[in-house]
Protein backbone atom coordinates (compact mmCIF):
# COMPACT_ATOMS: atom_id res chain seq x y z
CA UNK A 1 0.00 0.00 0.00
CA UNK A 2 1.16 3.18 -1.00
CA UNK A 3 0.22 6.18 1.46
CA UNK A 4 -1.20 8.59 -1.57
CA UNK A 5 -2.22 6.20 -4.21
CA UNK A 6 -6.06 6.84 -5.03
CA UNK A 7 -6.28 2.80 -6.66
CA UNK A 8 -4.31 1.45 -3.65
CA UNK A 9 -6.89 3.23 -1.33
CA UNK A 10 -10.05 1.85 -3.74
CA UNK A 11 -8.02 -1.62 -3.80
CA UNK A 12 -8.35 -1.42 0.51
CA UNK A 13 -11.94 0.28 0.41
CA UNK A 14 -10.60 3.66 1.22
CA UNK A 15 -12.45 4.98 -1.56
CA UNK A 16 -15.79 3.50 -2.28
CA UNK A 17 -16.06 2.43 -6.06
CA UNK A 18 -19.05 0.19 -7.75
CA UNK A 19 -17.31 -3.17 -7.95
CA UNK A 20 -17.28 -4.95 -11.11
CA UNK A 21 -15.24 -7.58 -10.02
CA UNK A 22 -13.17 -9.14 -6.92
CA UNK A 23 -10.90 -11.57 -5.41
CA UNK A 24 -8.64 -11.19 -3.06
CA UNK A 25 -6.10 -10.23 -5.59
CA UNK A 26 -7.30 -8.06 -8.12
CA UNK A 27 -10.60 -5.55 -8.43
CA UNK A 28 -12.24 -3.97 -11.23
CA UNK A 29 -14.53 -0.59 -11.06
CA UNK A 30 -15.62 2.10 -13.33
CA UNK A 31 -13.22 4.53 -15.04
CA UNK A 32 -14.42 7.77 -13.32
CA UNK A 33 -14.23 9.43 -16.67
CA UNK A 34 -15.58 7.01 -19.18
CA UNK A 35 -13.72 7.01 -22.22
CA UNK A 36 -16.16 5.10 -24.12
CA UNK A 37 -19.41 3.49 -23.66
CA UNK A 38 -18.33 0.74 -21.17
CA UNK A 39 -15.01 1.73 -19.43
CA UNK A 40 -13.46 -0.29 -16.74
CA UNK A 41 -10.20 -0.46 -14.70
CA UNK A 42 -8.58 -4.05 -13.41
CA UNK A 43 -6.20 -3.18 -11.08
CA UNK A 44 -4.07 -5.85 -8.85
CA UNK A 45 -4.72 -4.90 -5.51
CA UNK A 46 -1.00 -5.18 -4.76
CA UNK A 47 0.44 -1.72 -5.42
CA UNK A 48 2.81 -2.47 -8.92
CA UNK A 49 3.86 1.22 -10.04
CA UNK A 50 4.11 -0.27 -13.93
CA UNK A 51 4.08 -2.65 -16.41
CA UNK A 52 8.05 -2.20 -16.03
CA UNK A 53 7.87 -2.63 -12.19
CA UNK A 54 6.40 -6.49 -12.93
CA UNK A 55 8.57 -8.65 -10.63
CA UNK A 56 9.48 -12.23 -10.97
CA UNK A 57 7.11 -12.90 -7.52
CA UNK A 58 4.20 -10.97 -9.95
CA UNK A 59 4.15 -13.50 -12.96
CA UNK A 60 1.41 -15.38 -11.93
CA UNK A 61 -0.46 -12.43 -10.42
CA UNK A 62 -0.06 -11.12 -13.91
CA UNK A 63 -1.44 -14.62 -15.50
CA UNK A 64 -4.60 -14.17 -12.91
CA UNK A 65 -5.26 -10.97 -14.57
CA UNK A 66 -5.34 -12.04 -17.94
CA UNK A 67 -7.22 -15.09 -17.29
CA UNK A 68 -9.94 -12.82 -15.66
CA UNK A 69 -10.06 -10.88 -18.70
CA UNK A 70 -13.34 -13.55 -20.27
CA UNK A 71 -15.27 -13.12 -16.81
CA UNK A 72 -15.24 -9.64 -16.59
CA UNK A 73 -15.63 -9.06 -20.50
CA UNK A 74 -18.53 -11.27 -20.14
CA UNK A 75 -20.11 -10.01 -17.48
CA UNK A 76 -19.88 -6.15 -18.82
CA UNK A 77 -21.80 -7.96 -21.89
CA UNK A 78 -18.64 -7.19 -24.21
CA UNK A 79 -17.31 -10.96 -24.77
CA UNK A 80 -19.75 -11.09 -28.14
CA UNK A 81 -18.47 -8.09 -29.96
CA UNK A 82 -15.41 -7.42 -28.25
CA UNK A 83 -13.42 -4.50 -26.70
CA UNK A 84 -9.47 -3.11 -26.11
CA UNK A 85 -7.53 -3.69 -23.24
CA UNK A 86 -4.62 -0.62 -22.81
CA UNK A 87 -1.90 -0.59 -20.22
CA UNK A 88 -0.69 3.34 -20.26
CA UNK A 89 2.80 3.19 -19.06
CA UNK A 90 4.35 6.12 -17.87
CA UNK A 91 4.38 9.68 -19.53
CA UNK A 92 4.67 8.97 -23.16
CA UNK A 93 1.83 6.24 -22.39
CA UNK A 94 -0.45 8.74 -21.07
CA UNK A 95 -0.27 7.37 -17.56
CA UNK A 96 -1.49 9.42 -14.89
CA UNK A 97 -2.49 6.96 -11.84
CA UNK A 98 1.19 5.40 -10.98
CA UNK A 99 -1.01 1.91 -10.10
CA UNK A 100 -1.00 -0.64 -12.60
CA UNK A 101 -4.02 -0.86 -14.46
CA UNK A 102 -6.11 -2.16 -17.26
CA UNK A 103 -8.06 -0.05 -19.66
CA UNK A 104 -11.45 -2.26 -20.47
CA UNK A 105 -12.99 -0.70 -23.16
CA UNK A 106 -16.28 -1.13 -25.19
CA UNK A 107 -19.89 -0.88 -26.04
CA UNK A 108 -18.69 0.62 -29.56
CA UNK A 109 -16.60 0.09 -32.34
CA UNK A 110 -13.09 1.43 -30.94
CA UNK A 111 -10.53 3.70 -33.47
CA UNK A 112 -6.85 2.81 -34.57
CA UNK A 113 -4.78 4.22 -34.26
CA UNK A 114 -4.80 5.88 -30.73
CA UNK A 115 -3.54 9.42 -30.24
P1 LIG B 1 -4.19 6.29 -16.91
O1 LIG B 1 -4.30 7.66 -17.48
O2 LIG B 1 -3.20 6.25 -15.77
O3 LIG B 1 -3.95 5.20 -17.91
O4 LIG B 1 -5.61 5.95 -16.33
C1 LIG B 1 -6.04 6.38 -15.10
C2 LIG B 1 -7.54 6.35 -15.16
O5 LIG B 1 -8.02 6.35 -13.84
C3 LIG B 1 -8.16 7.55 -15.87
O6 LIG B 1 -8.93 7.10 -16.97
C4 LIG B 1 -9.02 8.21 -14.79
O7 LIG B 1 -10.26 8.66 -15.30
C5 LIG B 1 -9.20 7.09 -13.78
N1 LIG B 1 -9.28 7.53 -12.40
C6 LIG B 1 -8.43 8.37 -11.75
N2 LIG B 1 -8.81 8.53 -10.48
C7 LIG B 1 -9.91 7.75 -10.31
C8 LIG B 1 -10.76 7.50 -9.19
O8 LIG B 1 -10.58 8.03 -8.10
N3 LIG B 1 -11.82 6.66 -9.39
C9 LIG B 1 -12.05 6.07 -10.62
N4 LIG B 1 -13.09 5.26 -10.70
N5 LIG B 1 -11.26 6.29 -11.69
C10 LIG B 1 -10.21 7.12 -11.53
ZN1 LIG C 1 -1.20 1.77 -5.51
Amino acid sequence: MTQECIFCKIAAKEVPVSVIYEDKDIIAFPDMTPAAPVHVLIIPKKHIANLLEIAPDDISLMGHVLATIPKIADQLGLAKDGFRLVVNTKENGGQTVNHLHWHMLGGKIMTWPPG
